[in-house]
């Protein structure tokens, strides 16, 4: 069997960190790729591994622009390596994958994998997950499956992944969707595949999208703030079903006459927002105003998703259509 050429590419997160046994100061980065590395179990001959040390960024750090850097090293990479693995925070981990799922070529396997213990910790998890997230790189199904994130042996789509827990070592989720696979001690298996796969071939990205989430009572200040603020797009994180409380509407109204793109998605965390209400705030009337609705992709992604169409010129007529799989 050939060997499968595997690129590692290092940025950040827990994964590098220690100092929680010794340090009044927290837990900071104190290692690389290369020493996680030498962390892992040979792979004998079945894989060669090759480590791109992109930086050591706690994930609260990273912004879009290392999200389009991290990109760009995969497609230059994308005809010299069978599957890449990123290592990177957790915080923001969902983000960096989504944006990746979004912005590459459905080729070859990418898989992003974290640890929620840092390196001195009793029972740390970050070569394990690593180990496993190669395997699932260098898998011979993996690429049909585009971004993947592994954790604790369970693999997820970069869609629906989430961060649901602040410390457990179980902490990601695709909720009702459920796992694309597991990684076993004899092979990787994968249960389900996606329907849908999107690509955006961007050059640049530089638009300033906020994300507002909605609760009882909120109203215009941070949607006019936006709109001060230059917003190229907006997503709400609204209510339900995709609904709004009164105060709300007027913001939205000055926002799309400015000709900002509204986009709705729920805080809630399962289910398509939809325009199902006609009262005051409801679905029907955003729709009406000619706000977009986000399916059900969560803030965060949803942000990514914008963000990336308004980078590609999608005139904000057409935006609609861009989420009607979500
Ligand atoms: N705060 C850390 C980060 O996202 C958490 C982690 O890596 O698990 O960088």
């Amino acid at each position: 069997m050939k060997a499968k050429n595997i690129l590692l590419i290092s940025v950040g997160g827990t994964i590098i960190m220690g100092g929680k046994s010794r340090s009044k100061n927290g837990v900071v980065p104190i290692f690389n790729g290369s020493d996680l590395v030498k962390m892992l179990p040979s792979f004998k001959k079945n894989i060669n591994l090759d480590i791109y040390e992109y930086g050591n960024y706690p994930s609260p750090q990273i912004n879009m622009n290392n999200m389009f850097e991290i990109r760009n090293i995969i497609l230059k990479n994308l005809d010299k390596y069978d599957g890449f693995v990123i290592t990177h925070g957790t915080d923001t981990l969902e983000e960096t994958a989504y944006f990746l799922d979004l912005t590459l070529p459905k080729k070859r396997a990418v898989v992003l994998t974290a640890a929620m213990r840092s390196v001195d910790e009793l029972g740390m998890d970050g070569p394990r997950n690593i180990y496993s997230s190669i395997r699932v790189a260098a898998s011979n199904d993996g690429h049909y499956h585009k971004v993947m994130v592994v954790l604790n042996d369970d693999i997820f789509d970069a869609k629906t992944v989430t961060k649901i827990d602040t410390s457990n070592i179980s902490s990601f989720s695709s909720l009702y969707m459920g796992i694309l696979g597991i990684v076993d001690e004899d092979k990787v298996v994968f249960y389900r595949k996606r329907y849908h796969y999107e690509y955006y071939d961007i050059d640049s990205i530089s638009t300033n999208v906020p994300l507002i989430k909605l609760y009882a009572g909120a109203d215009s200040t941070f949607i006019d703030a936006a709109i001060n603020n230059n917003a190229d797009g907006i997503v709400i994180e609204a209510l339900g079903r995709g609904n709004v409380p009164p105060n709300v509407l007027p913001g939205i109204k000055r926002a799309i006459e400015k000709r900002i793109p509204i986009l709705i998605v729920s805080r809630a965390y399962q289910g398509r927002v939809l325009d199902v209400y006609g009262y005051d705030g409801g679905g029907k009337q955003l729709k009406k105003m000619g706000c977009i609705f986000g399916g059900g992709l969560s803030g965060q992604k949803a942000r990514i998703k914008l963000t990336i169409l308004l980078a590609m010129k999608i005139p904000k007529e057409k935006l609609t259509q861009y989420f009607k799989n979500d």
